[in-house]
C-alpha cells in the first residue's frame, strides 16, 4: 500500500455516516427551532485571525495550529476552532446589519497538531452556535440551552453541566492581581508551562490539567468573588434562566477561558466515562472579540461541540441502532435479452425513490437469489422468460416467501 491515513485522522466508512448524517440532522432541527441559521466558512484562513481571535497565549495558537505558507508566501492556517471565522464573516458581511441579533450555526472539520489519543484527533468535527448582537443574560441561557436540547434529543444522559463567570475588563484586572499575587510564592512549585502564564495569563494556572498545580488551585481567590455588580447581576440572571428551564449546573470556579475578550459566562458539558477527554462541548461569552477582529463594538456567546466525542458518547450508551443497509427491490433475469428491458425499469423504480439492486453480471436464478437474501430486499421481481412473453413478472415476498405473476404496468402499484 503506498500510503495510510495522516496521524491523528479517521476516514469515515458508510456504515458510519449514516450515525453521522443522524446526528446532524438532530442539530439541524434543533438550530431551526431556536431560530439559527447554517453558516459555511473556509477550511483556511489568514493566521493572524487565530493568533487575535483565540490568543497568543492560548496552547492552541501556540503549539497546536497547522500552519504553513502558500505560494504566495501568506502565512495561512487550518482552522483549529470556528468562532474567530465566523465572527470575521460577520464583520466582513456586515451580518450585523440585519437583525436584532445574529444567531449562526455551523458543522466541520477543524484541526489541531496534538498527540492524538481516544477522543482527540488531528483532524476532527465540530459543530458550534454564535449569537451575535446581545449581551442579555436570556441569551447565554438560550445559548446552554441549545446545547442541552441538542444532548437531550441524541438520547445521552449521565452529563454534567459547569458554568462560571469569567468577569469582564472592569473586575478582571483586580482578579488577575490577586491570582498573580498568591502564585508568585508557588511559583516554584507550579509545572513550567504554569510559570509562564503566571506573566502573561495567569488565569489559565487554574484549568492546568497537572495535579500538583490542581493542588495549589484549591486555595486560590476565586473570581465569582471578585465580580463587579454587573457581572454579579448577569451571571445570576443567567442561573435563573436556567433554573427557569429545569437544567441542573454545577458551578465551578476552576472553568476559564483567560483572554480579554471573554467576558462574563463561560461553560462546559462533560461526559466523565470519556475519561481523560470528557468534555463534549464547551463555549462562553466574548463581547470584546468582534472589535478585536475589527468590527463595531458587538456583543457575542457561542459554543463549540466535539462530533466524534459525541458519537462515542452515543456509543457507550448503547444508543446507535444497527444501521443497515435496506434494498426496496431486488431485480432478477435469466435472460440476458430481456437484461435491457429489467434495467429500463429498475431505472423508473429508482425514479420514484425505491431503492433497486440487481445483480450485474447476471449470475444463475439461484444466486441471484442469494444476492437478493445478502441485500435483504424486501421483494424480488423475477423477470421470467415466460412471463415476459405476456407483458408479465414474478413479485416475491422475500418476508413471507409468497409469490404471484403481474403485470409490468403494475408493478409500481403492486410494489
Ligand atoms: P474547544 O474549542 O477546545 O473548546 O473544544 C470544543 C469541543 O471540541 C471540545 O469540548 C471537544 O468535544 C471537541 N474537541 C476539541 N479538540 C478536539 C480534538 N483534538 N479532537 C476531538 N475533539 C476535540
Amino acid at each position: 500500500m503506498l500510503t495510510t491515513v495522516p496521524r491523528g485522522t479517521k476516514d469515515i466508512l458508510p456504515n458510519e455516516v449514516t450515525t453521522w448524517l443522524y446526528v446532524e440532522n438532530i442539530l439541524r432541527k434543533v438550530c431551526q427551532s431556536f431560530g439559527y441559521q447554517e453558516i459555511r466558512t473556509p477550511i483556511f484562513e489568514h493566521t493572524e485571525l487565530f493568533k487575535r481571535g483565540i490568543g497568543d497565549a492560548t496552547d492552541v495558537v501556540e503549539k497546536e495550529m497547522y500552519t504553513f505558507l502558500d505560494r504566495g508566501e501568506r502565512s495561512i492556517t487550518l482552522r483549529p476552532e470556528n468562532t474567530a471565522g465566523v465572527v470575521r464573516s460577520f464583520v466582513e458581511n456586515k451580518l450585523y446589519a440585519d437583525l436584532q441579533v445574529q444567531k449562526l450555526f455551523y458543522i466541520g472539520s477543524m484541526f489541531r497538531y496534538d498527540r492524538p489519543q481516544a477522543g482527540r484527533y488531528r483532524e476532527f468535527h465540530q459543530f458550534g452556535i454564535e449569537a451575535l448582537g446581545s449581551s442579555a443574560a436570556s441569551l447565554d441561557a438560550e445559548c446552554i440551552l441549545l446545547a442541552v436540547t441538542v444532548l437531550q434529543k441524541l438520547g445521552l444522559k449521565d452529563l454534567q453541566l459547569k458554568i462560571n463567570s469569567v468577569g469582564c475588563s472592569n473586575c478582571r484586572p483586580q482578579y488577575r492581581a490577586k491570582l498573580q499575587e498568591f502564585f508568585k510564592e508557588k511559583k516554584d512549585e507550579l509545572c513550567e508551562d504554569c510559570q509562564s502564564r503566571l506573566e502573561r495569563n495567569p488565569m489559565r494556572i487554574l484549568d492546568c490539567k497537572n495535579l500538583h498545580c490542581n493542588e495549589l488551585v484549591k486555595d486560590a481567590p476565586v473570581l465569582t468573588e471578585c465580580l463587579c455588580d454587573e457581572c454579579r447581576d448577569h451571571f445570576t440572571n443567567v442561573q435563573h434562566f436556567l433554573d427557569s428551564v429545569g437544567i441542573k449546573y454545577e458551578i465551578d470556579h476552576n472553568l476559564v477561558r483567560g483572554l480579554d475578550y471573554y467576558t462574563k459566562t463561560a461553560f462546559e458539558v462533560q461526559y466523565p466515562p470519556l475519561g481523560a477527554q470528557s468534555a463534549v462541548a464547551g463555549g462562553g461569552r466574548y463581547d470584546g472579540l468582534v472589535e478585536q477582529i475589527g468590527g463595531p463594538a458587538t456583543p457575542g456567546i457561542g459554543f463549540a461541540m466535539g462530533l466524534e466525542r459525541i458519537i462515542l458518547a452515543l456509543e457507550k450508551q448503547n444508543l446507535l441502532s444497527q444501521n443497515l443497509k435496506f434494498t426496496d427491490v431486488f431485480c432478477v433475469c435469466n435472460n440476458s435479452d430481456n437484461f435491457p428491458k429489467m434495467f429500463k425499469i429498475v431505472n423508473e423504480l429508482r425514479n420514484k425513490g425505491l431503492s433497486v439492486e440487481f445483480d450485474y453480471s447476471l449470475g444463475s436464478i439461484k444466486s441471484q437469489m442469494k444476492k437478493a437474501n445478502k441485500f435483504q430486499a424486501k421483494k424480488t421481481l423475477i423477470f421470467g422468460d415466460d412471463e415476459m412473453t405476456r407483458e408479465c413478472v414474478i413479485l416475491r415476498n422475500m418476508q413471507t416467501g409468497e409469490q404471484k405473476e403481474i403485470a409490468i404496468e403494475n408493478i409500481f402499484n403492486e410494489l
